[in-house]
């Protein structure tokens, strides 16, 4: 039975994650380039380390949860990396959300050296992290997943292997088109709402029930009336996916419109000085072209 996991990447989502392993009794070692979150991890009972290697070191499973693929080479490679670490027979847990081709990449370099590795990004956002019931989608070895199920379902309650190293990967992308594409279609109606003088708070209560309904309407439709921007999740984030999925679809040879036209619509958040702000965020642009706001009200 495993019982000493590291945790690298202590953001909006990794800490309530480490937090609810420590909850259930695994006794975690942690890392963050940021002082504050390791200290809050500290807090609650997780072992502070230097470095990523010695995450590797004091480990079982190593988890990280960081904001992108370079990051996450990083802070595996090098002679303070968690590789250096790790012996042969320990594994990589990456819940970070990178391309399906790095992800591959990542579990090469790791079976050179005797370890494993499973891609298992995540779907369910802070609140998800916070109340252990994200969704999680796993890519790699089914012996190896076996291992670490038992982990995983203490952060989230629906997990799934999918397929190979990789394959986590792809289904969270394909997760990212669907959540973005929705987030862009809440916003589009509620500002269709507003400038045809029909109140979007009234109209988004009329909608969830139907065929309508989703998780995107009932918090990411709150958010957009109660212009509430903090992250949750950050368009930089949302941003970087959605192009991981351009990217991916450039190298299969096919059309993906739906996804490139989000792809503009991150832009021009960006260009707002939006990188930072909740996704839900996306609205903004949909507004300014409008020249209306969706507050409740007609
Ligand atoms: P975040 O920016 O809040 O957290 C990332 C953490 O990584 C930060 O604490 C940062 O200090 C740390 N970090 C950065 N560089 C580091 C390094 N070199 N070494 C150690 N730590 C380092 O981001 P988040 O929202 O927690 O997202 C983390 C990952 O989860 C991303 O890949 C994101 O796409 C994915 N994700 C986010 C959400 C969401 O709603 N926030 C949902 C699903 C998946």
């Amino acid at each position: 039975m495993i019982k000493k996991v590291g945790f690298i990447g202590l953001g909006i989502m990794g800490l309530p994650m480490s937090q609810n392993l420590m909850d259930a009794g695994y006794e975690l070692t942690v890392f963050d380039v940021v002082a504050e979150q390791v200290a809050r991890a500290a807090a609650y009972g997780a072992t502070a380390a230097a470095t990523p290697k010695e995450v590797g070191a004091n480990s079982e499973v190593i988890i990280t949860m960081l904001p992108d693929s370079p990051i996450v080479e990083a802070v595996l490679e090098g002679p303070e990396g968690a590789l250096v670490g790790m012996t042969p027979g320990s594994i990589l847990v990456d819940m970070s959300t990178i391309s399906p081709s790095a992800a591959i990449k990542i579990a090469a370099r790791l079976k050179e050296k005797g370890m494993h590795m499973i891609d298992a990004p995540v779907s369910g956002g802070d609140v998800g992290a916070q109340e252990a019931s994200l969704s999680i989608m796993a890519g790699g070895d089914p012996e190896v997943f076996a291992k670490v199920k038992p982990i995983l379902s203490k952060m989230g309650q629906n997990v799934s292997l999918v397929g190979g190293n990789g394959a986590g990967q792809v289904s969270k992308a394909c997760n990212q088109i669907i959540v973005g594409l929705g987030i862009a279609a809440v916003a589009e109606a509620l500002v269709f709402a507003k400038k045809s003088g029909v109140d979007p708070a009234k109209v988004r209560s009329a909608l969830l029930g139907g065929f309508a309904q989703s998780r995107v309407l009932e918090l990411h439709g709150q958010r957009m009336l109660d212009r509430n921007f903090e992250p949750g999740g950050k368009v930089r984030l949302h941003k970087k996916d959605t192009e991981i999925a351009v990217e991916a679809a450039k190298e299969l040879g096919m059309y993906l419109p739906g996804n490139a036209l989000l792809s503009q619509l991150w832009n021009s958040v960006a260009g707002m000085g939006g990188l930072d702000w909740d996704h839900s965020s996306i609205v903004k642009c949909i507004e300014q072209l409008t020249s209306v706001e969706v507050t409740p009200g007609e």
